[in-house]
């Protein structure tokens, strides 16, 4: 360790969460940091993702914007616009990654192939890791970036489950138990990337070369948007059975689709959806999983952030912004000055009073999303409608989702900062 650190972290987990708490993290050149990762090369999927005006704020404080506005078409709105077509920012995975990777500074370390299996802490001593090839590492603190089915979220919860057993409550040590494993949408997602050259000679006009859009149906929904400066078409369609939600999955979570099968579920779909369907070439089925709401997002110097922490559907297209919030607001609790060795846990209960209920609450505004967007809304009946009622159901049905989700683009990180701040700077 350096002479002038005042602690080391261990970040689990090179995603867009584990990379952007390291980027920011940079910012305080007095703590260490190391990352790292299951996978044997940082690869991200060929996939689309899109960004809302809070986690950019992020971006431009961690001077990323310009680098990223030379891999996107979309530009940053000035104040809020009453759409989330004109606020979404739109990237292609692997250049979002490449972006971050190369802001990292040169003395931190990503190691690859290490697959975090458990930890361990003893108050006051530092975290032990141990990986699945049989190899440990130790750290002052540690950040579980590591995704969905987190190795730090299951290692977290066992030992607060460990805690209630030994005083002897069971009925607690079963309900911590029970948030382990994620829990099925009851929604699968079918994703492609369509060349733009290939729907241009299908359709030169598709409204899609212009604006993301979407297409709502009963228990189903599409969204397309163009990536790459124009050059790809990320296209992910849904299929909601939400009486199963939470229900358990049996097939893989990831996997090819079925061509056939997964034409069939969007065969009477208007023309220009079909345009796009011709143009889909072995798509990918996601079976959506979510974290059950946690009580606590961190234990004693462990904290989770990203899907580790609150995996929510993708209806809000807020997981990834969520995570790079919760990037940012750790980094400045564990960069505050007052923050040191001996107040770190305080400093990450901050963390967690702060970001915990508003990621909960992103999660369930996405949920609901992802029941207006298939048609299932409790004010509104979809069920057979006449031809002239269609029409202004859905103006109603836009305004209910445009409501849910306006957060997204009229509200700002800046207040969260501040509490952090004020939090830490009041005595403990
Ligand atoms: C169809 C779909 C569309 C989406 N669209 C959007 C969108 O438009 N906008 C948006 O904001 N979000 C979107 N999301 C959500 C977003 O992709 C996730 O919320 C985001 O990627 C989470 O980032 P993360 O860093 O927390 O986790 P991940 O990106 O999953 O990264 C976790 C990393 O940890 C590594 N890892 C896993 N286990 C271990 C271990 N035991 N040890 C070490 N390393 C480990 C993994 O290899 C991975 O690199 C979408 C999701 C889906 C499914």
């Amino acid at each position: 360790m350096g002479s002038g650190t005042k602690f080391r972290v261990a970040i689990c987990g090179a995603g867009v969460g584990g990379l952007t708490t390291a980027v920011a993290l940079s910012q305080y050149p007095d703590i260490e940091v190391e990352i790292f990762e299951s996978a044997n090369k940082l690869a991200e999927i060929g996939a689309g993702i899109g960004l809302f005006p809070r986690p950019w704020e992020v971006i431009k404080k961690l001077h990323l914007e310009e680098d990223l506005l030379k891999a996107t078409e979309t530009k940053p709105t000035e104040g809020p616009v009453a759409s989330f077509k004109r606020n979404l920012m739109t990237f292609h995975r692997p250049d979002f990654q490449n972006a971050l990777l190369r802001r990292l500074p040169p003395s931190y370390r990503i190691h690859c192939s290490k697959r975090l299996q458990s930890y361990t802490q003893r108050q006051g001593g530092p975290i032990s890791l141990l990986f699945e090839d049989g190899t440990k590492a130790s750290c002052d603190i540690l950040v579980g970036a590591d995704g969905l089915k987190s190795a730090v979220r299951r290692s977290l919860l066992s030992e607060k489950a460990q805690w209630a057993q030994s005083e002897n409550n069971w009925s607690e040590a079963a309900d911590i138990a029970a948030l382990i494993e994620p829990a099925w949408s009851g929604t699968n997602a079918y994703r492609a990337l369509i060349p733009a050259d290939r729907l241009r000679a299908r359709d030169p006009h598709h409204r899609v070369f212009k604006q993301p859009t979407q297409y709502l149906g009963k228990n189903g929904y599409i969204i397309a948007y163009p990536i790459v400066r124009g050059k790809m078409i990320n296209f992910v369609a849904f299929k909601s059975q939400h009486d199963l939600e939470k229900t358990k999955f049996n097939d893989p979570w990831v996997g090819p689709a079925d061509s056939a099968e997964f034409l069939s579920l969007f065969k009477n779909w208007e023309p220009e959806v079909q345009a796009l369907l011709d143009c889909v070439q072995k798509p990918l089925r996601w079976a959506i999983h979510t974290v059950k709401p946690l009580g606590s997002f961190v234990s004693g110097n462990v904290a989770i952030l990203g899907d580790a922490a609150h995996a929510m559907t993708p209806h809000q297209g807020s997981g990834a912004g969520q995570a790079i919030e919760d990037a940012y607001i750790l980094s400045t609790v564990l960069g505050h000055p007052s923050t040191t060795r001996a107040t770190i846990a305080r400093a990450l209960s901050i963390y967690d009073h702060i970001r915990r209920p508003f990621a909960q609450k992103a999660q369930e505004r996405s949920r609901l999303n992802g029941q207006y967007f298939t048609l299932n809304c409790k004010e509104i009946n979809f069920d057979r409608v006449a031809e002239h009622e269609l029409l202004p159901k859905l103006q109603v049905l836009g305004q209910v989702f445009t409501k849910n989700w306006e957060w997204a683009w009229t509200t700002s990180l800046g207040g969260s900062v501040q509490e952090a701040t004020r939090l830490l700077e009041s005595s403990s």
